[in-house]
């Protein structure tokens, strides 16, 4: 079932995180990109389909390079509710560590633009897109509409290899369009790094500074004898 995986490697009376619901957004198209210092630092591409967000860990973060290809692992679905999620996972859990929001807005579907059918010279089939289908086939085109990304991306699923996770590991690619960029304006993680939610740097999350965990926090059932 959806969701399992992800409710399976959780104790929910123990972490501030969703639980595992499976729902669509009113827009349905949200995608987020999680800041996360777990055991490494990392980035949590979360792309929202069929009621869950579909998610890949990528080690290096998301490059404006086209030539810098990035390694993505699919990692279990997360519930939608976790778009939204900014705070610290607490030591000894499951994910342990700091979550920025670094990035989210809206994403669409492109259709794969493979071989170009009859005479149209590379024309692109207007609502050909059938992103659950593509990611089965193991490529993704897609745009991005956030803060901080933006145009066209595509992910593309690595053959097995041995050693890898099986059919996990995928590629993390910029396309070349108008928000391209790389060499001299450097690596978009280092130009921005803090949370487009809060605003706060990764140390400010970990401290809670500000008394706002948001609403990471408040989930209304939690023990109340706090001091
Ligand atoms: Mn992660």
């Amino acid at each position: 079932m959806a969701l399992d995986e992800y409710r399976s490697k959780r104790d929910f009376s123990d972490t501030r995180e969703p639980r595992p619901e499976v729902k669509s957004s009113a827009a349905g198209n949200l995608f987020v990109i999680h800041k996360h210092a777990a055991r490494t630092l990392h980035y949590d591409l979360r792309l929202e389909m069929d009621g869950v967000l579909k998610s890949w860990a990528v080690p290096k973060g998301p490059s404006l390079d086209p030539d810098k290809k990035r390694l993505a692992v699919q990692v279990e679905d997360h519930p939608l509710d976790y778009a939204d999620f900014e705070g610290a996972i607490p030591d000894g859990r499951y994910g342990a560590g700091t979550v920025m929001v670094w990035d989210r807005g809206r994403w669409f579907p492109e259709s794969d633009g493979g071989a170009p059918e009859g005479e149209g010279g590379g024309r692109i089939a207007e609502g050909a897109a059938d992103p659950a289908a593509s990611c089965r086939a193991g490529k993704l085109r897609f745009r991005l509409e956030g803060e901080k990304l933006h145009g066209g991306w595509v992910l593309v699923r690595l053959r097995n290899r041995p050693g890898d996770r099986d059919g996990k590991n995928w590629l993390l690619i910029k396309e070349r369009d108008g928000e391209a960029g790389g060499g001299a304006e450097g690596d978009i993680t280092v130009r921005a790094p803090n949370s487009v939610k809060s605003g706060w740097t990764m140390e400010q999350i970990a401290d809670e500074r500000g008394g706002a965990l948001g609403d990471a926090r408040g989930t209304g059932d939690e023990d109340e004898r706090r001091d």
